[in-house]
């Protein structure tokens, strides 16, 4: 099967194609470059990841999981700046035509576009070592993008979800050794919590208009909050008994949990600044439920901290620097 052939067959499909945001897309798949319609009003929200085998996903793997992922992982970039998802292209390398890894890979796929209404609009295959590039297209209205600056001293600083499951998740994929604990059930939790992380778009579009800063977490809370905290030119203040996480997490010891919670990787949930005035949306976003937690708060100054201390030497996954991932 030539390059074309692969290309109808697994990208070219309806369940890729048509997965949302169809009235934006004027031209998909099929001529040198797809067309979208802005909708007036609104600005595009951009992005792009890449996933390369050995560094960004770790084996075993399902090539519908990895498909999932590599999707998630990029919408997730969306759902941070309060954009809704249109479109996105994927650009394929792939060492040879393996029809199984391809149908699976692109079902995956069709199953987070569906999950967050995005349509494939294009992409390129070349052959050579696995990667993975998606780049994403979504809207937010002209102004009110959620951006990593904007938090003020005094607004609350919330998650959208545990922290924690990414890290934990991935040990159990690497098949390290587990606590006697861990049942069947939240072995699965995690599996299905690395594999087909749920970004966060609907929060996200909640947000905008709303939160003064957001982001989200994919390498750890702490690194990812120093982030916000210099964008933002304030100080971050974390407390350790406010820190969510799923019963699944319980399973390890607590300094394990804290560990995770603070410096693993891959959660991406959404991190944000809440002004007090707007505190009464977070009982209504627990009966819609979404589990937003309130886990500290942003004052005058720099850097993060943790129940009153400075948190120094913050882990989290720095590519080019050694870590506890690699
Ligand atoms: P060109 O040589 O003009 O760049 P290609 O032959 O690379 O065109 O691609 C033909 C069409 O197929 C284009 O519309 C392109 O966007 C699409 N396409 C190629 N690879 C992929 C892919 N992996 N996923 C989705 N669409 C793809
Ligand atoms: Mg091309």
């Amino acid at each position: 099967m030539g390059e074309f052939g692969l290309i109808g067959r697994y990208f070219q499909r309806q369940a890729l194609e048509r997965a949302g945001g169809q009235a934006k897309v004027a031209l998909g798949i099929g001529d040198d470059a797809a067309l979208l319609d802005p909708t007036p009003g609104c600005q595009w929200v951009i992005s792009t990841d890449s996933l390369v085998q050995g560094v960004h996903f770790p084996e075993p793997y399902s090539p519908a999981d990895l498909g999932y992922r590599a999707l998630a992982v990029a919408v997730s970039d969306l759902a941070a700046m309060a954009a809704t998802p249109v479109g996105f292209t994927l650009a394929l390398t792939l060492p040879a035509v393996d029809d199984g890894w391809l149908q699976g890979f692109s079902d995956g796929l069709a199953a987070c576009a569906a999950d967050h209404r995005i349509s494939l609009i294009g992409g390129d295959t070349t052959r050579g070592p696995l990667n993975i590039g998606i780049t994403v297209y979504g809207e937010a209205v002209s102004g009110r993008a959620l951006r990593r600056a904007g938090a003020r001293p005094g607004d609350l600083l919330c998650v959208g979800g545990p922290l924690g499951d990414g890290a934990a998740g991935l040990a159990v994929v690497l098949g390290q050794e587990l606590p006697g604990s861990l049942t069947e059930a939240a072995r699965n939790y995690l599996l299905n919590r690395f594999w087909r992380p749920r970004a966060q778009c609907e929060l996200g579009a909640a947000l905008a208009g709303v939160a003064t800063a957001g982001m989200d977490i994919s390498d750890g809370l702490l690194q990812d909050a120093a982030h916000l905290a210099r964008a933002s030119g304030v100080a971050v203040q974390l407390r350790r008994a406010a820190l969510p996480s799923s019963p699944a997490l319980q399973a390890w010891p607590a300094a394990q949990q804290l560990d995770w919670m603070l410096s693993g990787g891959d959660d991406y949930v959404l991190l944000f600044t809440l002004p007090p005035a707007q505190a009464a949306l977070l009982p209504q976003w627990a009966e819609q439920g979404w589990s937003v937690s309130v886990i500290g708060e942003i004052t005058v100054g720099d850097g993060v901290w943790l129940d009153g201390q400075a948190v120094t030497g913050a882990g989290g996954y720095q590519h080019f620097e050694e870590s506890k991932h690699g």
